[in-house]
């Protein structure tokens, strides 16, 4: 570890104690027994709380908040974890993404849109915070696109913020992935397994943001694990590559950039989701809106019902799950947060005139034209709730990774499925009720039996359960969801 790693992990401005004693009954469950013999390289960098997301003058939280990252990073120097997991944060160890790295994934007139909102701006998270979603239409889609878009989101969906340090973060968040991707090639210190602790999220994000289609960017600026995928691609032609999203949002930016930009290349994606779409109540649908059952060669998108849309006649008795989860939310409750509503989308794919490789580093504009890219196919049976999402695991993704045989795996960990997490609550009611067994269960999965050697988990969502004493996100379960999968990816392949 180097002086400015050691440096970055003595800031304690996220005002909370490093670690609490049910963190250690969680080290000591997921880090005690035979493990790989390497330290799991963390990648973090003070960078990454750059990112302002609370809009200038309110008093308002966002869920999407700095502290998550970075009290994560902290509880990593705990004494249990220290054995187990090697935090890295210098800006050497964390290089900043490059203009040509991102521009591999995301169109040159909306990278020139990122850099050109940074002009606006003197670095630092106290400058003005705008809302990037509006922003995006209103400078990049088609008069027809915005009166679409404006018309339709009428909750003025704008989660999504720009601030000074927005881009910075950006850029050092899928730097990270880059610098994974260098590590787990190059089998540096022996090290196969790395995890990207990065903000602001990417899954979202695609060729050119977000389509008109959806309502808001979903928190997501560039896709950081799509900017690592292309590294990939770059430097080792030909690799077979798997991206595989649990977090409870379907990754609809990802899965546009594997549809048209990795369309030439041994790149498959399997998300297993959230997804409601309830007939003519569009306040109700889940965001995206997007992530119907779709199985085929490039992609496997695998929608779970929310068990507020679920009686019990699965056998979800065994949950964690209370009562209160089993109730449907009344629209009026789904006011609160415009990250949560989008209106289904009916627009298809159209494939990208774009390469990853060098020489042609460059997208083109996408173009929205008609024609469903949601609901292609539906999966035999419903699944709901945490037990259907392990169901989806074992018996859609496991079997699709076995018989495309990945090199290089990238999961898009997110951990808002989890019990109470905002990112899936709607006034107490939860969707999907995931707890630290599962994200321990599915990473150990995907370790010991998707085939890939090397393996890279990269941050999403996660934002912790709203406590409305302290009015702060409690973060608790998010830290223990997050150690579980940490301590997974150490285990043996068989
Ligand atoms: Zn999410």
């Amino acid at each position: 570890m180097s002086t400015e790693d050691i440096d970055q992990a003595s800031f304690t401005g996220c005002g909370n104690s490093v670690i609490s004693a049910t963190d250690s009954t969680v080290c000591r469950k997921y880090f005690t027994n035979g493990r790989v013999k390497y330290k799991l390289p963390l990648l973090y960098h003070f960078d990454m709380r750059l990112h302002a997301t609370r809009l200038t003058g309110s008093s308002e939280m966002h869920q999407e908040e700095s502290r998550r990252v970075h009290l994560l990073y902290m509880k990593c120097f705990d004494a249990e974890l220290k054995k187990s997991i090697l935090p890295m944060s210098s800006t050497k160890s964390v290089p900043m993404a490059l203009r040509e790295q991102v521009v591999r994934v995301h169109t040159e007139a909306y990278v020139d849109f990122l850099f050109g909102l940074q002009a606006r701006h003197m670095e630092g998270p106290d400058n003005e915070v705008l809302r990037f979603s509006p922003l995006l239409v209103s400078r990049m889609f088609s008069p027809e696109d915005k009166k679409r878009y404006f018309s339709a989101n009428k909750h003025n969906s704008s989660a999504t913020r720009y601030s000074g340090g927005s881009l910075k973060a950006a850029l050092r968040s899928s730097g990270a992935v880059i610098r994974a991707v260098e590590m787990v090639m190059e089998d540096q210190f022996l090290q196969s397994r790395v995890a990207c602790l990065v903000r602001p999220p990417g899954h979202h994000a695609g060729p050119s943001g977000f389509r008109p289609s959806v309502s808001s960017a979903g928190f997501c600026l560039v896709n950081n694990v799509c900017v690592g995928v292309a590294e990939a691609l770059n430097k080792y032609p030909g690799i077979k590559i798997a991206i595989v999203d649990f977090d409870v949002h379907h990754g609809n930016g990802t899965q546009d950039i594997v549809d048209k930009v990795f369309k030439d290349e041994d790149v498959v994606f399997c998300s297993v989701h959230l997804n409601e779409n309830i007939p003519d109540d569009h306040d109700l649908d889940f965001f995206p809106g997007t992530g119907g059952y779709r199985n085929d060669e490039r992609v496997l998108s695998v929608p779970i019902d929310p068990l507020w849309s679920s009686q019990k006649e699965d056998g979800l008795t065994s949950n964690t799950s209370n009562e209160a989860t089993m109730k449907r939310p009344a629209p009026a409750s789904l006011t609160s947060s415009s990250s949560r509503k989008s209106r289904k989308t009916d627009a298809t794919d159209t494939p990208l005139i774009g390469s990853v490789h060098s020489g042609s580093n460059s997208v083109v504009d996408d173009i929205e034209s008609s024609g469903p890219d949601n609901d292609v196919a539906s999966y035999p049976k419903p699944l709901h709730g945490r037990l259907g999402f392990r169901e989806a695991f074992e018996k859609q993704v496991l079997p699709k990774l076995k018989a495309f045989g990945p090199q290089l795996l990238f999961i898009s960990a997110g951990f808002d499925g989890s019990l109470n997490d905002e990112g899936c609550v709607i006034e107490n009611v939860s969707g999907l009720d995931l707890n630290e067994s599962d994200y321990f269960w599915m990473t150990e999965l995907l370790v010991k039996h998707s085939g890939a050697t090397k393996v890279i988990s990269v941050l999403e969502g996660g934002y912790g359960r709203w406590d409305a004493t302290s009015e702060m996100y409690d973060l608790s379960a998010l830290s223990n969801n997050y150690l579980a999968h940490l301590g997974a990816l150490l285990e043996k392949p068989t």
